[in-house]
């Protein structure tokens, strides 16, 4: 059977000579707190236009509650800091990409404090919080539990007033433009198509492209993530034929705000941090039975502690008690957190507060090195959508919005120097792609993407197993032939969910050939860690084949 998702290099037909054309030095791909960093430093060196789907604030970023972690004293917690992030990481973190990055943590901080975000401190002293697999308060905050709103309002701002810096909201990425179409060694990134509501499809030609377009999580039923995560960013680098690696490995937070019916908002790990306890249906503390750190253990162990619970008690849900923090202390530290609580009339002060975990962070994405270059010639990648080796196969609480910072800036400088050394003209060739008409039927998108994330949830959520991979595999190939097969939708919805479905296949197949467990991968035929598999793996689409290495 043909495979849909190795057919198309580009989702629409279209003839670029035909095409609006805006020509920049750098192009930014997402307005999250990697984006806009990498922007404001690319633009030092030459003309950049950021772009993002939606609204500015729209990423998930935008949502970070506990917030960044820091070895703020780092001539004496770095160490510390690295071990931490090296014991969560299921011995698959790079060791120099840690350190590297963690050193740097504290100029970043320093910067956005200048750059006027105000960070929540006591008596002028930084106030530092404590989340899972860290053994020693050193997560900074801002306006208690809104810390990515604050670093976004600082970020935006300092963004809006850079010289050269154009950012272009509304404006949806549909692929990536390579010179030649399909990858080869000579194969070069050298722009974007996109599609914006008022001006329609245009061509952004640029010298180097950076994809800073975030995560994955709405790919499952239950998730964190906001809306705009859909995962385009990894589909269209896969559809160029970059390397993509770890993309199995998807962390689960324990605890998002379980209501009914109600989209899930996440409770801050830092909740536990300053002393909740998890308890099942009848008030029994239960994580020091699974792990020395209790509610502070690393995520997965909580996340799957959390199911044992409640498929032992036989109830969806397990609870948060945070009643011994004190009403007024909650309500001050957690405002958000408890606005949220007060919505479905859960008094935190008095009350249990439900919750379950849900998909949370993509630790897999663009192979990218330290300063964002990908295996694609002028490629570059940050943040979220790419994988430098940081948190291996289980990300340590708090340290993304720190890589965001820090490789984003790295990463912009790298972009924007390589297109200051490129002072040739624009001489890309003109792309002619059509793409086959299908008479096949058309099935509902609303559908397809609610049973995509509904199957993503039960057979590639936290616990897996090769049976139901492999049937989830034959399923989402079996949508693709006729989601893949369509271009043409009404709004972006349709090109977001064949990049859905693309994402959970390459998700899917990565986790079906990990035969082991380890950090967020757990599968119940294989629970043991595998020395075999102390591994990466590496997937890439070369003109119709996969390759995985
Ligand atoms: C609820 C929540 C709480 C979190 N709390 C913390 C925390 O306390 N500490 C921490 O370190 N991390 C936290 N994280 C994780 C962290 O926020 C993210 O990993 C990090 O901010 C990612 O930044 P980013 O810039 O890579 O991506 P994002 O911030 O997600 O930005 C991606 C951008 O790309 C845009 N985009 C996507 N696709 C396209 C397209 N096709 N065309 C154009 N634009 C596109 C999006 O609209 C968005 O603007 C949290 C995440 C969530 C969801």
């Amino acid at each position: 059977m043909d495979i849909p998702y190795l057919q198309r290099r580009y989702l629409v037909s279209f003839a670029s000579r035909r095409l609006p054309h805006i020509f920049t030095d750098v192009l930014v791909i997402g307005s999250g707190a990697a984006g806009v960093r990498a922007a404001i430093e690319a633009a030092r060196h030459g003309e950049v236009i950021l772009m993002t789907k939606h609204a500015q604030t729209e990423s998930n970023t935008w949502h970070a509650q506990g917030g960044m972690a820091v070895p703020t004293d780092a001539a004496r917690d770095l160490d510390a800091h690295v071990a931490d992030t090296l014991a969560a990481g299921g011995e698959l973190c790079d060791e120099a990409v840690a350190r590297d990055c963690l050193a740097a943590a504290p100029r970043h901080l320093q910067e956005l404090r200048e750059w006027g975000v105000t960070f929540d401190t006591d008596d002028g002293e930084l106030q530092l919080g404590r989340e899972g697999g860290h053994h020693k308060p050193r997560i900074v905050h801002a306006d208690g539990d809104s810390t990515g709103r604050a670093i976004m309002l600082g970020l935006l701002d300092r963004a809006r007033q850079t010289p050269n810096l154009k950012i272009f909201d509304e404006c949806f990425a549909l692929d990536l433009l390579t010179d030649p179409p399909e990858a080869g060694s000579d194969a070069r990134c050298v722009g974007a198509l996109t599609d914006h509501p008022r001006f329609g499809m245009q061509i952004i030609r640029a010298r180097t492209v950076i994809l800073a377009s975030g995560g994955a999580g709405v790919l499952w039923r239950e998730t964190s993530n906001p809306p705009v995560a859909t995962a385009d960013g990894i589909a269209m680098a896969f559809r160029t034929g970059v390397a993509l690696t770890d993309l199995e490995m998807m962390q689960f937070h324990p605890t998002t705000l379980y209501v009914a019916g109600a989209s899930r908002s996440l409770i801050s790990e830092a909740v536990r941090g300053e002393g909740a306890k998890l308890v099942d249906r009848n008030g029994h503390r239960f994580m020091p039975d699974y792990h020395e750190m209790a509610e502070l253990a690393p995520r997965d162990i909580v996340s799957r502690a959390i199911l044992d619970v409640a498929a032992r008690s036989g109830s969806s849900r397990v609870y948060l008690d945070v009643r011994d923090l004190g009403a007024e202390f909650f309500a001050g530290r957690f405002p958000g957190i408890d606005r949220a609580c007060r919505e479905f009339d859960i008094d935190p002060g008095e009350d249990l507060i439900p919750v379950f975990p849900a998909a949370h962070y993509m630790i897999g994405g663009l192979r990218a090195d330290m300063e964002g270059r990908t295996s694609l010639s002028g490629l570059f990648a940050c943040g979220e959508a790419a994988c430098t080796g940081l948190h291996g196969a289980n990300r340590l609480a708090s340290n993304s919005i720190t890589e965001a910072l820090v490789f984003g800036a790295r990463c912009g400088d790298r972009a924007g120097r390589e297109a200051a050394d490129d002072d040739g003209k624009f001489t890309a060739r003109d792309v002619d792609w059509t793409v086959q008409r299908s008479d096949r039927t058309e099935l509902d998108l609303a559908d397809i993407r609610n049973s995509l994330r509904s199957i993503m949830w039960r057979n590639v959520g936290i616990l897996r197993s090769g049976p139901r991979l492999a049937e989830t595999l034959e399923i989402i190939q079996f949508w693709g032939r006729y989601v893949l097969d369509k271009e043409f939708f009404s709004d972006p919805g349709g090109w977001e969910a064949q990049n859905m479905l693309t994402t959970a296949w390459l998700v899917t197949e990565l986790a079906l050939r990990r035969t082991e467990t380890r950090g967020v991968h757990f599968r119940e035929d294989f629970p043991q860690t595998d020395p075999i598999w102390k591994r990466h793996q590496i997937i890439r689409r070369t003109a119709h084949q996969l390759v995985v290495e």
